[in-house]
């Protein structure tokens, strides 16, 4: 189909697409319009990665835009949200408007009802909801990108229950969900009472195998020597063969270690062959990737990428994610080791793939589980660039003859699962029954359960009664904490029940934290940080060997600060619980007395992303702390917003309030309070040449701070750095 006859879309299209390069649809976008994406019709396409699922979303949400509606754009990830804001913001030129809207749980939507364009998180959309964002009201058309994911435990329950709510609220709503493709397409379809594309199709032909021994093995019989020197991995044989081809490879492994041990290990291969002129060009890339933070991660990022390699994963800061992904598309990295972070969204596509770790670690478990089948293809799938390469191939490794065969079973031949709702889980259904009756979606037992028939949970159940069941037993948990009541069939929240659903908490953590409030009427900032770091919010640090004695001892030397009951040593699994909690909060506790980012990777053997992580999930719940302590007239609401504000800023009691000053950041407080300014008023009084000297003579950078502080003259002309101001804070 050529874009010139595709219906409904605005004028401006066919030649926007043209000059970008597109001419003719690909078959599954085609099949996509003839089903009616483009007039407003609900479609499910299923289909492989890289095959354009992009363009099929833009057309379903420009065709509505230009019938008067308006669009939102469901990504599953944070980081996906500003790079497909990036991507639907070429469209401005032809007057839309694109918002993203990824911040913290509270309603701060309203300014997105101007825009044409949404992109959100489902927990942010379904926060929105909550909150009665009335913007949510006009939508005409809603898009969900890898819907594949509501087979997934922590987050599938809440993109499942959002677009049930989003379709409650409008029954015309235009639904469009994108996924990879998977076992049970149609059932997809039904559940959203939406046409299908269900399709294999791709745009670069893919060849998918396992090496073994010294030789490619592929699906269609083929094989090819490959030695491997002596004693190196089969990775690095594949990596320089692909580099004699003059491609690159990505290499997905299981865990972040291992993706910077592999990285390290693959520079070499690389270094080999790199010329000048690229040397120098990934030395630049390296020298950035140290701008961004001086850390240990950082530094062995730049030392791989110096020789044309990086690894990737979750826990790198945003910025190195980006300069790896950009080198790596500029064909100057030639090789990235990836966690599967990479593979769920991000278009970096690689002339080879290789997948050399099929299993990983899995708690539920207790030890390694293969990954699945539908995981393992959407890898596969960033193997190839379109126009690019000749063709793409994606490599599984095999140890031994049986593992080859079981190899080409399980991954090459296999097809993707089915995917399954994980809505029945108790923590996500205690999360949406609640909210689901705060937000007015349902005020009666009977309601309720039509709500839920919504889901794809209700589509899938064979099992008559199940739905029914665990939903009574969540609304009596629901009830006996006080979030709803119920009278005879009907249900309603309570006013801490609706607070803790816009607070967007699970119920069990506003438990947890009333219950450790509750009686308490003065505690340690490190009180409160073990206490939320309790709560089924706070994904708490692991505990490795060695920290079981460490943190027991921690716990009975600060037993007086907890608030709460400690357990018992002999409550193995309860006990363990709270170690991991304390260990946790004794992070935010060092970040609270400004142990430097660096130190606390090292100490806690984690990245600085996770350190990040930790801290705004803990200031987050400080703050719906501190709002369910005021709605219950506790009298330590003070304390914890002590706590949290130095959580916020990773600073000690004495320089909250300048920390507070726009600018000034933890490490600049210290300074200024070294050099004898202690607070906000300070700093407006301040000898200017003292300030300026603390701050390391950067001018500016003192001006702007002087003015954020509130002084009438931040203007610095002529003065001079205090060098004993410099030397006090040194
Ligand atoms: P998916 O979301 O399915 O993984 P994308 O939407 O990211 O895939 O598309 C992959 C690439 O294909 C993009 O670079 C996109 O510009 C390009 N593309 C999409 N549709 C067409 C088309 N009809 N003709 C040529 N290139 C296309």
């Amino acid at each position: 189909m050529n874009v010139d006859d595709v219906p409904e879309v605005p004028e401006w299209l066919p030649g926007h697409l043209r000059d970008g390069g597109i001419e003719e649809l690909y078959p599954p976008q085609a099949e996509a319009v003839e089903k009616g994406v483009t007039e407003g019709d609900s479609l499910v396409a299923s289909v492989p990665t890289a095959s354009g699922k992009t363009l099929i979303a833009e057309l379903a949400m420009l065709s509505s835009v230009a019938r008067g509606g308006k669009a939102l754009y469901i990504v599953p990830l944070r980081a996906l949200a500003s790079e497909k804001q990036e991507e639907f913001e070429q469209f401005e030129q032809y007057g839309l408007s694109v918002g993203v809207s990824t911040g913290n749980y509270e309603s701060e939507g309203e300014w997105l009802s101007s825009s044409d364009i949404v992109v959100a998180t489902s927990e942010k959309v379904d926060s929105l909801v909550r909150n009665g964002a009335s913007w949510i009201d006009d939508l005409s058309c809603v898009v969900s990108d890898e819907v594949h994911l509501v087979d997934d435990a922590h987050r599938g329950p809440t993109l499942e229950v959002t677009l049930a709510k989003l379709r409650r609220l409008n029954p015309n709503l235009q639904t469009v969900a994108l996924s990879a493709t998977v076992g049970n397409a149609e059932q997809m379809a039904d559940w959203l009472d939406a046409e299908l594309v269900d399709s294999e199709w791709r745009p670069i032909e893919l060849r998918t195998g396992v090496h073994y021994g010294q030789a490619l093995h592929f699906d269609d019989g083929d094989k090819r020597e490959l030695p491997v020197r002596g004693n190196e991995k089969p990775t690095s044989a594949i990596v320089r063969d692909t580099l004699d081809e003059d491609g690159s490879t990505l290499v997905f492994v299981n865990s972040r270690r291992n993706a910077e041990g592999a990285a390290k290990r693959l520079a070499g291969v690389v270094a080999e062959t790199l010329t000048n002129e690229e040397r120098e060009a990934l030395g630049e890339v390296a020298a950035e990737i140290r701008e961004v933070s001086d850390t240990e991660t950082s530094d062995d990022l730049a030392k791989a990428v110096e020789q044309g390699a990086a690894f990737h994963h979750a826990g790198l800061a945003r910025d190195h994610r980006s300069l790896v992904e950009e080198a790596f598309q500029d064909r100057l990295i030639r090789v990235v080791s990836a966690t599967p972070t990479l593979a769920a969204g991000v278009n970096t596509p690689s002339r080879r793939v290789v997948v050399r770790d099929w299993r990983r670690y899995d708690g539920s478990v207790g030890g390694m589980a293969p990954l699945s089948v539908l995981e393992v293809h959407q890898m596969f799938g960033r193997a190839g660039r379109p126009g690019l390469d000749p063709y793409g191939e994606a490599l599984l490794l095999a140890n031994s003859h049986d593992e080859l065969d079981e190899l080409f079973e399980r991954y090459v031949w296999a097809d993707p699962e089915a995917v399954q709702s994980k809505l029945a889980a108790e923590p996500a259904l205690r999360t949406h029954v609640l909210a689901t009756v705060a937000s007015g979606f349902a005020d009666s037992r009977e309601s309720l359960l039509s709500f839920l028939e919504q889901t794809l949970y209700a589509t899938q159940t064979d099992e008559p009664g199940r739905l029914e069941r665990v939903t009574d037993d969540v609304v009596a948990y629901l009830v006996a904490n006080e979030f709803l009541e119920k009278d005879g069939d009907s249900l309603a929240a309570t006013s801490i029940g609706h607070t803790v659903s816009r607070l967007y908490l699970d119920p069990m953590s506003a438990a947890e934290i009333i219950d450790g409030l509750r009686g308490t009427t003065d505690t340690t900032a490190m009180g409160l940080y073990h206490l939320v770091s309790r709560t089924p919010d706070m994904y708490d640090l692991y505990l490795r060997s060695g920290d079981r004695e460490q943190y027991t001892m921690l716990a009975y030397e600060r037993e007086s600060e907890f608030l709460g009951a400690m357990p018992s040593e002999f409550e193995d699994g309860r006990f363990e619980d709270w170690l991991s909690a304390l260990k946790t909060a004794r992070m935010l506790e060092d970040w609270a007395s400004e142990v430097e980012e660096e130190r606390l990777a090292e100490r806690y053997g984690v990245g600085p992303g996770d350190v990040r992580g930790k801290v705004d999930t803990a200031e987050w719940l400080l703050g719906a702390a501190e709002r369910l302590a005021g709605e219950l007239d506790l009298t330590i609401a003070p304390s914890i917003r002590e706590a949290r504000v130095r959580v916020k800023h990773g600073v000690g009691e004495d320089l909250i309030d300048l920390a507070g000053v726009r600018g000034v950041g933890r490490k600049r407080a210290r300074r200024l309070y070294e050099a004898g300014i202690e607070d906000r008023a300070g700093l407006r009084e301040a000898d200017k040449s003292v300030v300026l000297g603390a701050l390391r003579g950067r001018t500016q950078t003192a001006e702007s701070i002087l003015q954020n502080a509130g002084r009438d003259d931040p203007a610095m002309d002529g003065v001079r750095e205090d060098p004993d101001a410099k030397s006090a804070a040194l």
